[in-house]
Protein backbone atom coordinates (compact mmCIF):
# COMPACT_ATOMS: atom_id res chain seq x y z
CA UNK A 1 0.00 0.00 0.00
CA UNK A 2 1.08 3.53 -0.88
CA UNK A 3 1.82 6.12 1.52
CA UNK A 4 -1.09 8.23 -0.14
CA UNK A 5 -3.66 5.98 0.82
CA UNK A 6 -2.72 4.72 3.99
CA UNK A 7 -2.73 8.32 4.78
CA UNK A 8 -6.24 8.60 4.15
CA UNK A 9 -7.29 5.69 5.74
CA UNK A 10 -5.94 6.59 9.18
CA UNK A 11 -7.70 10.44 8.52
CA UNK A 12 -11.00 8.13 7.69
CA UNK A 13 -10.59 6.28 11.28
CA UNK A 14 -9.84 9.23 13.01
CA UNK A 15 -13.04 11.22 11.39
CA UNK A 16 -15.17 8.13 12.36
CA UNK A 17 -14.17 7.75 16.23
CA UNK A 18 -13.59 11.40 16.91
CA UNK A 19 -17.20 12.19 15.32
CA UNK A 20 -19.94 10.68 17.45
CA UNK A 21 -20.49 11.76 20.87
CA UNK A 22 -20.20 9.85 23.38
CA UNK A 23 -22.52 12.10 26.09
CA UNK A 24 -26.07 9.98 26.74
CA UNK A 25 -26.54 8.06 29.66
CA UNK A 26 -23.89 10.02 31.16
CA UNK A 27 -26.38 11.81 33.42
CA UNK A 28 -29.34 10.34 35.49
CA UNK A 29 -30.34 12.97 37.55
CA UNK A 30 -32.94 14.97 36.30
CA UNK A 31 -32.95 17.30 39.70
CA UNK A 32 -30.04 19.69 38.81
CA UNK A 33 -30.74 19.74 35.07
CA UNK A 34 -30.51 23.55 34.09
CA UNK A 35 -31.74 23.86 31.00
CA UNK A 36 -29.27 25.15 28.97
CA UNK A 37 -28.43 24.54 25.29
CA UNK A 38 -24.97 24.63 24.77
CA UNK A 39 -24.73 25.65 21.12
CA UNK A 40 -22.56 21.96 20.17
CA UNK A 41 -25.98 20.08 20.84
CA UNK A 42 -26.76 17.95 18.08
CA UNK A 43 -30.67 17.13 19.21
CA UNK A 44 -32.22 15.05 16.98
CA UNK A 45 -29.73 12.82 16.16
CA UNK A 46 -28.52 11.36 19.41
CA UNK A 47 -31.53 9.95 20.69
CA UNK A 48 -33.04 10.99 24.01
CA UNK A 49 -31.73 13.91 25.82
CA UNK A 50 -32.94 13.77 29.18
CA UNK A 51 -30.89 17.33 29.64
CA UNK A 52 -33.68 18.98 27.26
CA UNK A 53 -36.49 18.51 29.94
CA UNK A 54 -37.24 21.36 31.92
CA UNK A 55 -36.31 21.94 35.74
CA UNK A 56 -39.07 19.87 37.76
CA UNK A 57 -40.53 17.74 34.53
CA UNK A 58 -39.29 14.80 35.91
CA UNK A 59 -39.46 13.70 39.24
CA UNK A 60 -37.17 11.52 41.08
CA UNK A 61 -34.42 9.62 39.47
CA UNK A 62 -34.46 8.89 35.84
CA UNK A 63 -32.41 5.37 35.46
CA UNK A 64 -31.41 3.17 32.38
CA UNK A 65 -33.07 -0.21 32.13
CA UNK A 66 -33.09 -3.19 29.69
CA UNK A 67 -36.44 -3.43 27.49
CA UNK A 68 -38.38 -5.02 24.83
CA UNK A 69 -39.74 -2.57 22.42
CA UNK A 70 -42.94 -3.53 20.49
CA UNK A 71 -40.99 -5.00 17.38
CA UNK A 72 -38.99 -7.22 19.39
CA UNK A 73 -35.91 -5.46 19.51
CA UNK A 74 -33.98 -5.28 23.06
CA UNK A 75 -33.14 -2.45 23.53
CA UNK A 76 -32.09 -0.19 26.41
CA UNK A 77 -34.57 2.09 28.15
CA UNK A 78 -34.78 5.66 30.13
CA UNK A 79 -37.26 4.74 32.55
CA UNK A 80 -38.12 8.38 34.26
CA UNK A 81 -41.93 10.04 36.12
CA UNK A 82 -42.83 13.22 34.43
CA UNK A 83 -44.79 15.20 36.99
CA UNK A 84 -48.36 15.99 35.09
CA UNK A 85 -48.28 19.37 36.06
CA UNK A 86 -46.55 21.68 33.33
CA UNK A 87 -43.64 24.06 34.93
CA UNK A 88 -43.77 26.19 31.89
CA UNK A 89 -47.65 27.30 32.28
CA UNK A 90 -50.54 27.69 34.56
CA UNK A 91 -53.25 25.20 33.65
CA UNK A 92 -56.60 26.44 32.31
CA UNK A 93 -58.52 27.97 31.91
CA UNK A 94 -61.06 26.45 30.17
CA UNK A 95 -64.71 27.57 30.39
CA UNK A 96 -65.94 31.09 30.31
CA UNK A 97 -68.71 31.13 32.74
CA UNK A 98 -70.87 33.73 30.81
CA UNK A 99 -72.27 34.23 27.36
CA UNK A 100 -70.18 37.81 27.47
CA UNK A 101 -66.98 36.15 28.28
CA UNK A 102 -63.69 37.27 25.87
CA UNK A 103 -61.64 34.38 24.55
CA UNK A 104 -59.34 35.25 27.87
CA UNK A 105 -61.91 34.21 29.77
CA UNK A 106 -61.98 30.35 28.00
CA UNK A 107 -59.55 28.24 26.65
CA UNK A 108 -60.45 26.04 23.00
CA UNK A 109 -62.24 23.47 21.55
CA UNK A 110 -60.99 21.55 18.36
CA UNK A 111 -63.27 18.63 16.85
CA UNK A 112 -61.13 17.31 14.17
CA UNK A 113 -62.69 19.93 11.83
CA UNK A 114 -61.74 22.84 13.29
CA UNK A 115 -60.00 24.88 16.53
CA UNK A 116 -62.48 27.43 18.11
CA UNK A 117 -61.95 29.61 21.65
CA UNK A 118 -64.38 29.07 23.75
CA UNK A 119 -65.84 32.45 24.57
CA UNK A 120 -69.13 33.31 25.27
CA UNK A 121 -70.36 33.48 21.80
CA UNK A 122 -68.96 30.01 20.66
CA UNK A 123 -71.32 28.60 23.91
CA UNK A 124 -74.68 30.61 22.12
CA UNK A 125 -73.42 29.00 18.79
CA UNK A 126 -73.00 25.06 19.64
CA UNK A 127 -76.26 24.40 18.35
CA UNK A 128 -75.38 25.78 14.64
CA UNK A 129 -72.43 24.52 15.14
CA UNK A 130 -73.13 21.43 15.42
CA UNK A 131 -76.67 21.42 13.83
CA UNK A 132 -78.68 20.02 16.71
CA UNK A 133 -80.87 21.90 18.92
CA UNK A 134 -80.38 20.09 22.25
CA UNK A 135 -77.69 22.16 22.49
CA UNK A 136 -78.26 25.22 25.43
CA UNK A 137 -75.39 25.17 27.88
CA UNK A 138 -76.39 28.50 29.52
CA UNK A 139 -79.17 29.51 31.41
CA UNK A 140 -81.79 32.52 30.50
CA UNK A 141 -79.53 35.19 32.71
CA UNK A 142 -76.63 33.85 30.15
CA UNK A 143 -74.84 31.79 32.58
CA UNK A 144 -72.62 29.04 31.57
CA UNK A 145 -73.36 25.44 33.01
CA UNK A 146 -70.09 24.36 33.78
CA UNK A 147 -68.68 21.47 36.35
CA UNK A 148 -68.49 22.95 39.76
CA UNK A 149 -67.37 20.28 42.11
CA UNK A 150 -64.74 17.28 42.11
CA UNK A 151 -68.37 14.78 41.93
CA UNK A 152 -69.48 16.69 38.65
CA UNK A 153 -66.35 16.51 36.66
CA UNK A 154 -65.84 12.95 37.88
CA UNK A 155 -69.76 12.12 36.22
CA UNK A 156 -68.59 14.01 33.35
CA UNK A 157 -65.64 13.46 32.33
CA UNK A 158 -66.25 9.04 32.01
CA UNK A 159 -67.49 6.64 29.22
CA UNK A 160 -71.77 7.28 29.95
CA UNK A 161 -71.65 11.04 30.26
CA UNK A 162 -74.27 11.46 33.40
CA UNK A 163 -77.65 13.11 32.52
CA UNK A 164 -77.09 15.54 35.32
CA UNK A 165 -74.17 17.34 33.23
CA UNK A 166 -75.48 17.03 29.88
CA UNK A 167 -75.15 20.32 28.24
CA UNK A 168 -71.58 21.35 30.34
CA UNK A 169 -68.77 22.66 30.09
CA UNK A 170 -66.66 20.28 31.44
CA UNK A 171 -63.25 21.40 33.11
CA UNK A 172 -61.17 19.98 35.71
CA UNK A 173 -59.19 21.39 38.37
CA UNK A 174 -55.87 20.64 40.18
CA UNK A 175 -57.51 20.38 43.49
CA UNK A 176 -60.00 17.74 42.15
CA UNK A 177 -57.68 15.06 41.65
CA UNK A 178 -56.90 12.43 43.91
CA UNK A 179 -55.29 14.33 46.97
CA UNK A 180 -55.72 17.32 44.89
CA UNK A 181 -51.97 16.33 43.55
CA UNK A 182 -50.94 16.26 40.05
CA UNK A 183 -51.20 12.37 38.54
CA UNK A 184 -47.33 11.56 37.50
CA UNK A 185 -46.86 9.14 35.09
CA UNK A 186 -43.72 6.99 34.48
CA UNK A 187 -42.39 5.64 31.18
CA UNK A 188 -39.88 3.30 29.44
CA UNK A 189 -38.74 5.16 26.09
CA UNK A 190 -35.93 3.59 24.55
CA UNK A 191 -32.55 5.76 25.12
CA UNK A 192 -31.81 5.23 21.03
CA UNK A 193 -35.09 5.05 18.65
CA UNK A 194 -35.41 1.51 17.12
CA UNK A 195 -37.60 1.71 13.89
CA UNK A 196 -40.44 -0.44 13.19
CA UNK A 197 -40.55 -2.09 10.20
CA UNK A 198 -43.85 -0.23 9.47
CA UNK A 199 -45.49 2.62 11.44
CA UNK A 200 -47.63 2.29 13.40
CA UNK A 201 -50.14 3.95 16.48
CA UNK A 202 -49.77 3.02 19.89
CA UNK A 203 -53.06 2.85 21.98
CA UNK A 204 -51.33 4.61 25.31
CA UNK A 205 -49.78 7.63 25.38
CA UNK A 206 -47.84 9.22 22.58
CA UNK A 207 -45.26 11.02 23.97
CA UNK A 208 -44.26 13.42 26.71
CA UNK A 209 -43.44 17.23 27.01
CA UNK A 210 -40.70 18.83 27.76
CA UNK A 211 -42.39 20.01 30.95
CA UNK A 212 -43.40 16.98 31.93
CA UNK A 213 -46.97 16.03 30.52
CA UNK A 214 -48.25 13.32 28.69
CA UNK A 215 -49.49 13.37 25.12
CA UNK A 216 -52.67 11.72 25.07
CA UNK A 217 -54.30 9.88 22.34
CA UNK A 218 -57.35 11.87 20.34
CA UNK A 219 -60.07 13.16 22.49
CA UNK A 220 -63.00 10.98 21.64
CA UNK A 221 -64.76 14.07 20.34
CA UNK A 222 -67.90 11.83 19.24
CA UNK A 223 -68.61 10.74 22.72
CA UNK A 224 -67.84 14.01 24.51
CA UNK A 225 -70.18 15.89 22.04
CA UNK A 226 -72.94 13.12 21.91
CA UNK A 227 -73.57 14.02 25.47
CA UNK A 228 -73.89 17.61 24.87
CA UNK A 229 -70.81 18.50 26.50
CA UNK A 230 -67.18 20.56 25.83
CA UNK A 231 -64.27 18.95 27.49
CA UNK A 232 -62.79 22.43 27.58
CA UNK A 233 -59.02 22.32 26.94
CA UNK A 234 -56.67 25.44 28.08
CA UNK A 235 -54.95 27.13 25.12
CA UNK A 236 -52.00 24.98 25.48
CA UNK A 237 -53.79 21.92 24.04
CA UNK A 238 -54.49 20.34 27.58
CA UNK A 239 -56.73 19.42 30.10
CA UNK A 240 -57.89 17.25 32.89
CA UNK A 241 -59.25 14.01 33.35
CA UNK A 242 -59.75 12.18 36.90
CA UNK A 243 -57.51 9.36 36.15
CA UNK A 244 -54.79 11.13 34.24
CA UNK A 245 -54.65 14.71 34.92
CA UNK A 246 -53.44 17.00 33.30
CA UNK A 247 -52.51 15.76 29.52
CA UNK A 248 -52.02 17.23 25.89
CA UNK A 249 -54.26 16.61 22.89
CA UNK A 250 -53.06 19.40 20.61
CA UNK A 251 -49.80 20.80 20.16
CA UNK A 252 -50.51 25.11 20.38
CA UNK A 253 -47.02 25.77 20.77
CA UNK A 254 -46.64 26.10 24.59
CA UNK A 255 -43.61 24.08 26.21
CA UNK A 256 -41.30 24.64 23.29
CA UNK A 257 -37.32 25.18 23.32
CA UNK A 258 -36.72 28.57 22.32
CA UNK A 259 -33.72 26.66 20.32
CA UNK A 260 -34.47 25.65 17.04
CA UNK A 261 -31.29 24.39 15.71
CA UNK A 262 -31.90 21.02 14.27
CA UNK A 263 -35.60 21.66 12.91
CA UNK A 264 -38.01 23.79 11.28
CA UNK A 265 -39.98 24.88 14.32
CA UNK A 266 -38.96 24.63 17.84
CA UNK A 267 -39.11 21.11 19.69
CA UNK A 268 -41.13 20.59 22.70
CA UNK A 269 -41.84 16.78 23.32
CA UNK A 270 -40.41 13.17 22.80
CA UNK A 271 -42.53 10.37 21.14
CA UNK A 272 -42.52 7.38 23.16
CA UNK A 273 -40.25 5.73 20.64
CA UNK A 274 -38.04 8.57 21.55
CA UNK A 275 -37.61 10.55 18.45
CA UNK A 276 -38.15 13.95 18.84
CA UNK A 277 -41.74 16.15 18.34
CA UNK A 278 -41.49 19.65 16.94
CA UNK A 279 -44.24 22.31 16.28
CA UNK A 280 -46.38 22.24 13.67
CA UNK A 281 -45.11 23.69 10.47
CA UNK A 282 -46.21 26.97 9.75
CA UNK A 283 -46.37 26.06 6.06
CA UNK A 284 -47.00 22.54 5.79
CA UNK A 285 -46.41 22.33 2.19
CA UNK A 286 -42.64 23.91 2.49
CA UNK A 287 -41.37 20.55 3.45
CA UNK A 288 -41.82 16.92 2.66
CA UNK A 289 -43.27 14.67 5.57
CA UNK A 290 -43.92 11.01 5.68
CA UNK A 291 -46.92 9.40 6.76
CA UNK A 292 -46.22 10.20 10.01
CA UNK A 293 -45.57 13.53 9.88
CA UNK A 294 -41.75 13.06 10.41
CA UNK A 295 -38.63 13.81 8.25
CA UNK A 296 -35.01 13.14 8.42
CA UNK A 297 -33.04 16.38 8.27
CA UNK A 298 -30.00 14.58 7.67
CA UNK A 299 -29.21 15.98 11.23
CA UNK A 300 -31.75 12.77 12.92
CA UNK A 301 -35.37 12.59 12.33
CA UNK A 302 -37.94 14.38 13.69
CA UNK A 303 -41.99 14.28 13.63
CA UNK A 304 -43.87 17.78 13.65
CA UNK A 305 -46.72 17.29 15.67
CA UNK A 306 -50.49 18.21 13.48
CA UNK A 307 -51.90 21.23 14.29
CA UNK A 308 -54.69 21.24 16.76
CA UNK A 309 -57.69 21.10 15.04
CA UNK A 310 -57.17 17.38 13.81
CA UNK A 311 -57.29 16.51 17.65
CA UNK A 312 -53.92 13.97 17.21
CA UNK A 313 -50.61 15.42 18.25
CA UNK A 314 -48.79 12.73 16.32
CA UNK A 315 -50.01 10.75 13.42
CA UNK A 316 -47.98 7.62 14.05
CA UNK A 317 -44.68 6.27 15.00
CA UNK A 318 -41.83 5.10 12.78
CA UNK A 319 -40.04 3.78 15.85
CA UNK A 320 -41.05 0.82 18.12
CA UNK A 321 -42.17 1.78 21.34
CA UNK A 322 -41.98 -0.36 24.78
CA UNK A 323 -44.84 -3.11 24.93
CA UNK A 324 -45.66 -2.49 28.33
CA UNK A 325 -45.51 1.42 28.56
CA UNK A 326 -48.76 2.03 28.20
CA UNK A 327 -50.56 0.46 31.23
CA UNK A 328 -49.37 1.52 34.35
CA UNK A 329 -52.07 -0.93 36.29
CA UNK A 330 -54.30 2.00 35.87
CA UNK A 331 -57.81 1.26 34.90
CA UNK A 332 -59.25 1.58 31.61
CA UNK A 333 -59.26 4.89 30.27
CA UNK A 334 -62.61 7.49 30.95
CA UNK A 335 -64.66 9.51 27.97
CA UNK A 336 -61.59 11.87 27.76
CA UNK A 337 -58.93 10.02 26.50
ZN1 LIG B 1 -38.74 19.35 10.49
ZN1 LIG C 1 -58.31 14.26 27.46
Amino acid sequence: MSQFPRLLLALLVLLLTTGCGADDAAEADADDHEHDDDDDHDHSSDGVDIDLFFDGAIVGEVTTEPCTLSGGAEAECYAFTVSGDPVTYETGPFCPTSIDASADDGGIWFDGDGVYDIDGEFITRLAELYDDDNWQMYDADGNVFVTETAEEFDLAARPDVDPSVQNHCVEGRLEWLPDGEPISTTVLIPVEPVLATAPATTSGNLGVTLDGIVIAQSAPVDAILGAYTIAAFDDCGGHYNPVDGYHLHGATGCSELDDVATGETPMFAYAMDGFPVHSPLDDPASVELDECGGHDTGNGYHYHANTAEQNLVITCLIGQTVATADDNGRPPRPADG
